[in-house]
C-alpha cells in the first residue's frame, strides 16, 4: 500500500506543469515479475486471477483521481502515465491536441506544408543557406508556430482538406484544415485570441478563421472528403487569339464528359501513376482578351486543374486544349472555394 502511495506521488510529480482533465495509467511489468506472478497463480490454482499490472493501474488511477479531481478515461485520455514498477519510474505520454479551422493564402510562392530543400533533403546546405528549406515559410509554419507557442507543444503538423499549388492563392471561405500539436502542455486555449494572434503575425499573407477544437477523427474525415472546389484560372493560348464562341461552347460541354486523368507528370515522382476519373461541374468564361482568358471551374476534388487546361501531353482527356485544338498554358491558378459538402450535379 505504501508503495502504491509512492507511485501516486510519482504520477503527481510527472503531471506537474501539464494541463489535462483526463488520464489513463498503464504499467510496465518486468518479465521476471510476470513469471513469478504466474507461478503463484499455478501454485494456488487461482482461477482467472487479475494480473498485477491491471490492479496497480486501477488503484493508482483511483487514488490519483481522488487527489486531483482528474478523470480516468480509457477511450481518449489526454495524458497516459506508464508506471515502471521495477525501476520505480513514470513515463508521461501527452496526447496531441487538434485544432481545426479554415485558412486563406493571400500570397503566392508559399507551400501548404514544410518543404525540405530538394538538394540536401532538409539537412541544410550552402544553396539553401543552411535552412534545409525549399521555401522560406509555409502555411503550416505560419499557423503552426503560433499554435505551438500557445499550447507549448513540441511540434505541429497541418492536415489540409486537399492542397493548393505553391503558386496558387487560396481565397473565398478558405480551406478546412486540422492542426495536430504534439505533446502540448496547454490545452485550454483562448481560440479567438489565438486566431487574432495568428492573423496579426501573418500580416495578410495567411488568414485563419473559425478555429475550434477537433479530434483525430477529423483528420481522417478531412482526408476522405472529396467535396468540390472552385478555381479561377488564367490561361494563354500558344496558337494565337482565342475564339470566344468556340471557347464558350467547349466550356459548356466539359461538364457532360468525365475527365480521364493520368497522374500528372509533375507529381509522378511522389504519387502512384494511375488513371482516375473526375468531373467538371461547371466551367465559365470570365474574361477574354486576345490569346489570354480567365475561366472559373467548379470541379470534383482531386481533379488536376492545370492538366485539365493543357492536357499534360495526352495524360488528361478531354482537356480544354484538346477540345479547342490549340496548345494552352496556365498563367495563374487560384482556389476560390473548398466545399466539404457533396457536390451538386449539373
Ligand atoms: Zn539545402
Amino acid at each position: 500500500m505504501g508503495r502504491l502511495e509512492d507511485l501516486v506521488n510519482l504520477v503527481a510529480k510527472s503531471a506537474e506543469g501539464v494541463e489535462f482533465s483526463t488520464f489513463q495509467i498503464g504499467t510496465r511489468v518486468a518479465e521476471d515479475l510476470k513469471e513469478r506472478e504466474e507461478a503463484l497463480w499455478r501454485k494456488y490454482s487461482l482461477e482467472a486471477p487479475e494480473p498485477i499490472g491491471r490492479e496497480i493501474n486501477r488503484e493508482v488511477g483511483r487514488m490519483f483521481s481522488e487527489i486531483t479531481g482528474k478523470e480516468f478515461s480509457r477511450e481518449r485520455p489526454e495524458v497516459v502515465f506508464i508506471l515502471d514498477v521495477e525501476l520505480f519510474g513514470v513515463e508521461r505520454v501527452i496526447s496531441p491536441l487538434f485544432i481545426k479551422g479554415r485558412y486563406r493564402k493571400l500570397e503566392r510562392g508559399i507551400p501548404q506544408t514544410r518543404w525540405p530543400h530538394r538538394e540536401c533533403g532538409g539537412r541544410g546546405c550552402e544553396k539553401c543557406n543552411y535552412t534545409g528549406k525549399q521555401y522560406p515559410t509555409s502555411v503550416e509554419e505560419i499557423i503552426g508556430e503560433v499554435m505551438k507557442e500557445a499550447s507549448q507543444a513540441t511540434n505541429y503538423k497541418l492536415h489540409g482538406m486537399g492542397r493548393e499549388d505553391v503558386d496558387a492563392l487560396m481565397l473565398g471561405r478558405g480551406r478546412p484544415f486540422v492542426m495536430e500539436l504534439s505533446s502540448p502542455l496547454r490545452r485550454n486555449l483562448d481560440l479567438r485570441a489565438l486566431e487574432k494572434e495568428i492573423n496579426r503575425r501573418a500580416e495578410g499573407v495567411v488568414e485563419v478563421e473559425e478555429l475550434q477544437y477537433a479530434c483525430r477523427e477529423d483528420v481522417r474525415r478531412f482526408k476522405e472528403v472529396r467535396g468540390h472546389k472552385t478555381y479561377r484560372v488564367r490561361i494563354r493560348s500558344l496558337g494565337g487569339e482565342l475564339d470566344e464562341e468556340k471557347l464558350k461552347k467547349v466550356l459548356s460541354l466539359l461538364p457532360s464528359s468525365p475527365i480521364r486523368q493520368r497522374t500528372p507528370e509533375r507529381v509522378r515522382h511522389r504519387r502512384a501513376d494511375r488513371v482516375r476519373v473526375r468531373r467538371v461541374y461547371k466551367a465559365a468564361l470570365e474574361e477574354l482578351e486576345g490569346s489570354e482568358a480567365t475561366i472559373t471551374f467548379v470541379a470534383e476534388g482531386g481533379l488536376y486543374i492545370k492538366e485539365l487546361v493543357h492536357g499534360d501531353g495526352g495524360g488528361t482527356t478531354p482537356s480544354l486544349s484538346s477540345e479547342l485544338g490549340v496548345p494552352l498554358e496556365v498563367l495563374q491558378l487560384d482556389v476560390l472555394d473548398v466545399a466539404e459538402e457533396s457536390p451538386k450535379e449539373g
